[in-house]
């Protein structure tokens, strides 16, 4: 299979999350895989067994490098799907770009590392492999990756690494940071009564008011820690709920936020935050109350090792643009990995994430294959014998 094949066998088997079904494109990455001559795992949490992942593994030893992609994709919405101009599932390719739903986010990638892999298990069978190549294709990132890659690392399915790429769309450049993501509920009681006479009642919406407005000043004021990839943490109030109609004085309102962390917050630290700027205002007769908060992992690596250095250099040789590092805004299965990152790791992969999740999804045929040349560059320099 060459190249643009590979990637619409990939785009050909749809995989859309929900309900988050990748038992035939696993299989097919390990079906690959295994005519090469690796060693192929293929784990499935027992809570989703459908969400089947796919570990391909080549050599043995130090130092070990992963290459990890997802193989889930965002479902098609109604709308969305009105908006494609080509089958979204055939793979079609058009001046120059291969389009479908998950062809850059995150197939075009995988596909990359597949190659890469089918080059080194010709180098593993002719000199051998200096150390251990390891491919996961993950299940369940689109939403959260509690069943997918957390549950491969916290079931012991992944080793420790010397260096991990995770592949999703950084336009080629290396991304070595993510934001953090905390969520909360505010929610405020007072009393209700008939409007025509509201002072004998508690409004709880004017209570909540006085609430936003804080937060908003919190939100300013957090603008003056500073990462120097990601930028600032942020406090955004993404939803309000209250009352039930004009004549009368509501006795509820609620608030959903949102918490961007920048790498080094500790989400205990910022649940304090949060809760000092609620129970630091005068809200009485009503009350307030913070809760249901529920918090995702920043990421973040120095890239100070040779393997970092190395990788920066193959970009660095093929990219007509400046290879960062930069900061790659959406989360990834990244933030599950720092555990087994005994070195660098990176985000890394062609596009950009604006053109996922959206419709008439497409890759760049010559970046597709910038993103294998670099990776097939690094994975020669690591870890094949002179
Ligand atoms: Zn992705």
């Amino acid at each position: 299979m060459d190249a643009v094949e590979l990637l619409q066998g990939l785009v050909r088997i749809p995989s859309p999350n929900p309900p988050g079904d990748t038992i035939a494109v696993a299989d097919f990455v390990a079906e690959q895989m295994r005519a090469i001559g690796c060693e192929v795992r293929q784990p499935a949490p027992p809570q989703k067994s459908k969400a089947r992942n796919t570990i391909a593994t080549l050599g043995m030893g130090e130092p070990r490098v992963m290459l990890h992609a997802h193989i889930d994709t965002v479902p098609i919405g109604a709308t969305e799907a009105q908006k494609w101009s080509v089958d979204p599932y055939a793979g079609e390719v058009r001046d120059g770009a291969l389009y479908g739903k998950g062809s850059i986010d995150d197939k075009a990638v995988l596909a990359s590392m597949m190659q890469v892999m089918q080059d080194a298990a010709r180098q593993e069978e002719q000199k051998g492999l200096n150390g251990t190549l390891i491919l996961v294709a993950a299940a369940e990132e689109e939403v959260g990756g509690q069943l997918g890659t957390k549950w491969l690392a916290d079931d012991g399915h992944l080793p420790v690494c010397d260096f991990i790429v995770v592949g999703e769309q950084t336009g080629n450049k290396v991304a070595t940071a993510h934001k953090g993501v905390l969520r909360a509920t505010v929610r405020t009681t007072g009393k209700s009564v008939h409007a025509t006479n509201p002072d004998r009642g508690v409004n709880a919406i004017v209570a909540m008011s006085k609430i936003i407005a804080a937060l908003e000043r919190y939100h300013h004021d957090l603008s003056r820690l500073i990462h120097p990839v990601v930028g600032v943490p942020t406090c955004n109030i993404g939803l309000i709920a209250g009352g039930s109609t004009a004549n009368a004085v509501p006795d509820a309102c609620a608030i959903q936020l949102d918490r961007r962390m920048i790498p080094g917050e500790k989400p205990e630290e910022v649940v304090g935050e949060l809760r000092a700027v609620v129970e630091s205002l005068h809200l009485e007769p009503a009350t307030a109350s913070i809760g249901d908060f529920v918090y995702s992992r920043w990421f973040d690596s120095p890239l100070n090792t040779d393997h970092a250095r190395c990788f920066m250099d193959c970009v660095r040789r093929r990219l007509d643009d400046d290879p960062g590092p930069v900061g790659y805004l959406p989360g990834s299965d990244a933030k599950h990995l720092m555990d087994l990152a005994r070195g660098d790791m990176i985000i890394f992969g062609p596009g950009s994430y604006e053109v996922a999740h959206a419709a008439d999804e497409h890759v760049r045929l010559e970046d597709y294959a910038q993103t294998t040349d670099i990776l097939r560059d690094f994975v020669r320099r690591t870890l094949y014998a002179n």
